[in-house]
């Protein structure tokens, strides 16, 4: 039947008493799971075609794995960690209110009474009120690293008092100088805790120190020693 204006006509080298289409093929008959099973091997064997293909124009993508794709109940699935909503050595805090000095830590968005996580394994080595920091808590990780939480609604730990990474230390609040509920959090290069208000007096930038992957804190994880690599002081899930 002539549908379109394309017809080559009959091949040359084709049979014209026995055209292509009554041509029978004398399968054996195959089971379902057969059928099934050939059908699931010619779906991977076009499966890897389409992927090498991919590999080759220079898209990273990696053949499935079964036991990748469902994640089991239970797993750590990364979560977001909370804004930060005022960035380390900004000279204007949330909403643009200026301040005195250069911000010498990080502030993270948290709700007054949000559990203050320890960054880190180490110890408490000052606990207190100031005008500025209101209720705060130091924790030292050993030498050049302690770090700072400020701003507590509830300081949950007592001097001298040995933590581990991921440990309730407080609640967050806005008590001293905040201007709405976060927790400020800092990094001292000084294993005493003691640094001063400007920040090239001993601080640095929180986030370089995340732990490398997935900085929320994820319990029953190994975190390795060495280097002190920290994980987020309020937890990742809502
Ligand atoms: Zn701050």
């Amino acid at each position: 039947m002539r549908t379109s204006g394309y017809d080559p006509g009959p091949s040359p080298h084709e049979d014209r008493g026995h055209p292509r289409w009554r041509r029978r093929v004398r399968r054996p008959e195959l089971s379902r799971s057969e059928l099934r099973h050939l059908r699931q091997a010619a779906f991977r064997r076009t499966l890897r075609i389409v992927l090498t293909l991919l590999a080759l124009t220079g898209c990273a993508v990696e053949p499935p794995r079964p036991d990748m794709d469902r994640v089991p109940p239970g797993a750590a699935v990364p979560e977001a960690p909370p804004p930060i909503i005022s960035k380390f050595g900004e000279w204007g805090g949330h909403g643009g209110v200026p301040r005195m000095w250069q911000h010498t830590g990080i502030d993270i968005r948290a709700s007054v009474g949000t559990p203050v996580l320890a960054a880190a394994d180490g110890a408490v080595v000052r606990i207190g009120r100031q005008a500025l920091a209101g209720k705060f808590v130091i924790v030292s990780h050993g030498p050049g690293l302690a770090t700072v939480y400020y701003h507590l609604s509830e300081i949950g730990v007592t001097l001298g008092q040995t933590v581990q990474r991921g440990d309730p230390i407080g609640r967050s609040g806005m008590t001293g100088n905040a201007t709405a509920p976060h927790l400020h959090f800092g990094v001292c290069l000084r294993e005493t805790g003691a640094c001063g208000e400007s920040i090239q007096d001993g601080w640095a930038n929180p986030v370089r120190y995340w732990n490398p992957g997935n900085p929320c804190f994820v319990a029953h994880t190994d975190y390795p020693p060495e280097p002190v690599r920290l994980t987020y002081p309020v937890p990742c899930s809502a």
